[in-house]
């Protein structure tokens, strides 16, 4: 294995070549994704991040560029696509709507099982998938309809953990959630990515939601990167996200608030934490 899980270079990606519906969704994409980074990929409606996302397990083929996993380019003749959507695991956005089977513990059997593999490791990568979501065991065996919307989200997440993705991909994981539940699921992922080692990559247009977690953001727009870098960098560019419609932490608005009335603030706080801290050592 490589340090570099993920490498794209010079990608572009257009939908409908010569139609009328024509539309140039990524252009000149190059990125690299360290295993066990935990990725947010912020961005409008539009610009880009489900193309972007569906690249990475082979779903959508690039119009030109190339894309590498593990030092391997996956458009090269011969390349095991199968294989690679065994390692690179994508939550689709409301994961939950795809909860089928009669009982959660099933649901989550589903994709081992279409993996292959004997009915007794099935159960207990479902087991072990369930234990690490923190789903409570005494739902295991109850059918999905009736848990909350959250609980439906874990089985579901659990299901795509279940299959052993080096990488786990998910798309607005915290959609419809309400704040509690949002905070439980990206608590819940930050602590897979440190307990499993996983790569994770969350698509969200939110930053404000991801900026306690994720390691590094890459902001899209218009089909671009934007910006990419870890979350006190990107928010720097506060003014220049507030242009294209994107809104920096709160806190970060409050910081620069503060510091043009003269208090001398940390400018590079982007928690409640960091700010409140800095707020206090700055009035002391
Ligand atoms: P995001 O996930 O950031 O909302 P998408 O990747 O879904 O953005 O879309 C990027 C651009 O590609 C948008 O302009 C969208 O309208 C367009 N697009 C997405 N899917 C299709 C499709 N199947 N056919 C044509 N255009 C599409």
């Amino acid at each position: 294995m490589t340090d570099i899980a993920i490498k794209i270079e010079h990608l572009n990606y257009v939908y409908s070549p010569g139609t009328a519906y024509e539309k140039h969704a990524l252009k000149d994409i190059c990125l690299e994704i360290p295993h066990g980074e935990f990725v947010g990929i912020i961005g409008h409606t539009g610009s880009g991040k489900s193309t972007l996302i569906q690249h990475l397990n082979g779903l959508v083929k690039a119009t030109d560029g190339a894309l590498y996993y593990n030092g391997e380019n996956i458009y090269q003749n011969g390349y095991d696509m199968r294989a690679l959507r065994n390692q690179v695991g994508l939550v689709f956005q409301y994961p939950e709507h795809q909860l089928f089977e009669t009982t959660n513990f099933e649901d989550v059997c589903f994709g081992p099982k279409n993996q292959g593999l004997d009915r007794k490791t099935v159960e207990l990568r479902a087991y072990e998938a369930l234990q690490n979501v923190h789903f409570p065991e005494d739902l295991y065996y109850q059918p999905p309809f009736d848990l909350s919307g959250g609980q439906k989200r874990r089985v579901a997440i659990a299901g795509v953990l279940a299959m052993h993705p080096d990488v786990l991909i998910l798309d607005e994981p915290t959609a419809g959630l309400d704040p509690a539940g949002r905070d439980e699921i990206l608590g819940l992922l930050l602590q897979m990515k440190k307990d499993l080692g996983i790569t994770i990559i969350l698509v969200s247009h939110s930053m404000e939601d991801v900026a306690e977690y994720v390691d590094r953001i890459i902001v899209m727009n218009s089909g671009e990167v934007m910006f990419d870098g870890v979350p006190k960098e990107v928010f720097s560019h506060y003014k220049e996200l507030e242009a294209v419609g994107l809104a920096a932490p709160q806190v970060t608005y409050l910081m620069h608030d503060l510091a043009e009335k003269g208090i001398p603030v940390d400018l590079s706080a982007t928690t409640v934490a960091e700010a409140r801290d800095s707020i206090l050592k700055a009035f002391k």
